[in-house]
């Protein structure tokens, strides 16, 4: 088992009997709408899926657009590509800036109807002349079509983006219906490699609307409380996988069983160790 995952856990596990608010991040969220038994395993039962190896191509873009918009942050002013897209904002300067991009802190805020500590982190935030925010979002890919939000995948990416609007208007923040992805696109028509990848980065605006997300949390709250396990959603091959391989097991330990010589009896007060031998 790789060091960076605990197959059980017993941190971050929702307990119904808890006063605590529970912090839910916006990706958990995210899995409840995906598949709300896989959320229950992971938030109530402390099973969560193991990630995947870690995207650092897409990494490394962020951080150096988050160091690119910071200069213009500094300066008070836009970014040429801002201006190229007639986007009439800044990248907004707040002492809390550091703290929304935080994956651990994030923007946060506490609802009430579901003692739920709702959090999630951001990329950048920009602020146009009626004090309004858009909120913004980086995106690294390569593909050679042009980029665009179209694709049924990308309506997590649109959830994301309003989870966080959600969150700066709990926060009292006037947040504009539009937010921004900032999408950086590596092209693949060079002759060669030569050690460099060259990105178009453009600019796509998307108009979201939050009015899911008071109601979705409710339903959350609602199945974490429950102590039935929610069905699996026929359409993952993930399910369909692990039952299959616990079948297969099963069946092959029961054909060794079958196999095997019958042990005689254990005398009395000598009670063999049983271990589990599922996988
Ligand atoms: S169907 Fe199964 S593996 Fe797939 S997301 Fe749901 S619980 Fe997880």
């Amino acid at each position: 088992m790789s060091q960076y995952y605990t197959a059980k856990r017993t941190r971050g596990v929702y307990d119904p009997k808890s006063d605590e608010p529970f912090k839910l991040s916006r990706s958990k969220i995210d899995l409840f709408i995906e598949c709300p038994r896989c959320f229950y395993v992971d938030r109530r039962l402390g099973v969560g899926r193991p990630a995947g190896f870690p995207f650092n191509l897409n990494s490394a873009v962020d951080a150096l657009l988050k160091k690119e918009f910071d200069i213009h942050r500094k300066n008070g002013e836009a970014h040429p590509l801002m201006k190229t897209y007639n986007i009439d904002a800044v990248p907004m300067a707040h002492k809390n800036i550091e703290i929304w991009r935080d994956v651990f802190k994030g923007i946060a805020y506490y609802h009430k109807p579901t003692n739920f500590h709702v959090y999630g982190a951001i990329d950048d935030v920009w602020v146009n002349p009626k004090g309004e925010l858009h909120i913004v979002d980086y995106k690294a890919t390569s593909k050679d079509a042009e980029v665009t939000l179209d694709a049924e995948w990308q309506m997590g990416y649109k959830r994301q983006m309003e989870i966080y609007q959600w969150l700066f208007r709990q926060n009292d923040f006037k947040v504009s219906k539009t937010g921004y992805f900032v999408y950086a696109n590596a092209g693949r028509d060079k002759k060669a490699f030569d050690g460099v990848l060259e990105f178009k980065v453009t600019i796509i605006p998307y108009i979201g609307s939050d009015d899911w997300v008071d109601r979705t949390l409710k339903d959350a709250k609602e199945t974490l409380d429950k102590d039935a396990i929610p069905d699996a959603s026929p359409e993952c091959d993930y399910c369909a996988y692990r039952n299959a391989a616990v079948e297969v097991i099963r069946s092959a330990h029961a054909k060794k069983e079958v196999a095997k010589p019958t042990p005689p009896p254990a005398s009395p007060g000598k009670k063999k160790k049983e271990k589990s031998t599922l996988f």
